[in-house]
């Protein structure tokens, strides 16, 4: 009896630990998922990134060849830019971040950043270049220390702290029993959503990345929650070029252009008082959302 229960109790027992991490690792590479068949050129030099302007060059791409979900974008964010891509959900604004990532590989068009095209620069060095927050920030079992760090291998414990301080998060680390040092995550102290935002954002001034992807990161906040971490989002944009895709549609008000995404096609793009002056998809989806909002007020 003892023998068989033993070897199975130990079998849960691993079994939960490697479910934890695929979950994690599912968690982790949603955005940042790399299929095995993008691979670098042989001898692709590394991206030299200038001012960081990001050209989306009539961009089609579907992950099966029979449905496409893109279909000729075209979008070009200029040097510390704020784009914005909104859109109905489906139609295709994280695919275009996937894509930025060279996750995939584009079917028609070319995706340019400072006129190199992602496939003829090595993976490595367009990932160091692009940081990205995404909807919920995944923690890993280890301390809020290592979760910041994990930005940029090698940072020092003031470079930790001067991240966590810019992110608004250093007070609060500095109240645990444990601080720097304190483990979070599944299996440890479970912080709050902003919390983990905040962290993530620490994560990504740490790496300091000239481009920056924010997909969704405070979609999943109360809107007081939201305010406060959209103004550190502001804060880190300064002086970056970056695509935020939103859900919120206040929370990107004030980017330099707005991109209706429907159906994998350009639907409208302009500033917000233009598009809102349009009367067309970008002003119906905000006067709906401003009456879900002084509804639930
Ligand atoms: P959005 O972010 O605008 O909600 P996505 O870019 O995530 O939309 O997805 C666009 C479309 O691509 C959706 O129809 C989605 O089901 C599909 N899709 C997303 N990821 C994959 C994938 N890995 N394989 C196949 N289809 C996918
Ligand atoms: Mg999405």
């Amino acid at each position: 009896m003892i023998q068989i229960t033993m070897p199975l109790n130990f079998l849960g027992t691993v079994y939960r630990e490697i479910r934890q991490a695929l979950v994690d690792m599912g968690e982790m590479f949603d955005l940042l998922e790399q299929p095995a068949e993008v691979e670098d050129k042989p001898g692709a030099p590394d991206l030299e990134v200038d001012g960081g302007e990001v050209v989306f060059d009539d961009v089609s791409f579907g992950y099966e060849a029979e449905r496409p979900i893109l279909k000729g974008v075209a979008v070009d964010v200029g040097p510390g830019q704020t784009v914005a891509i909104v859109g109905p959900s489906g139609a295709g604004k994280s695919t275009i971040g996937r894509l930025l990532f060279r996750f995939y590989d584009v079917s028609g068009g070319a995706l340019r950043i400072d006129g190199q095209d992602v496939r003829d620069v090595t993976q490595e060095s367009l990932h160091r270049a692009i940081g990205v927050v995404p909807q919920d920030t995944v923690l890993f079992n280890d301390t809020v220390g290592y979760n910041i760090a994990y930005g940029r291998a090698g940072a020092t414990q003031d470079e930790i702290e001067a991240a966590a301080r810019a992110a608004e998060i250093h007070d609060f680390i500095a109240s645990l029993p444990e601080g720097y040092e304190t483990v979070v995550g599944e299996r440890g102290l479970k912080l709050s959503g902003g919390e983990k935002q905040r962290v993530g954002i620490a994560r990504t001034l740490l790496k300091d990345p000239p481009i920056l992807l924010l997909d969704e990161a405070t979609s999943a906040l109360d809107s007081e929650t939201e305010a406060e971490i959209q103004r550190s989002l502001r804060e880190m944009s300064r002086g970056r070029t970056v695509i935020v895709i939103a859900h919120r549609l206040s929370t990107i008000a004030d980017a330099d252009r707005i991109v209706v995404l429907e159906g994998g096609v350009i639907a409208e793009e302009g500033r917000h008082e233009e598009l809102l002056g349009r009367n067309g998809r970008y002003a119906a989806m905000w006067h709906r959302q401003q009456a879900d909002e002084e509804e639930a007020a």
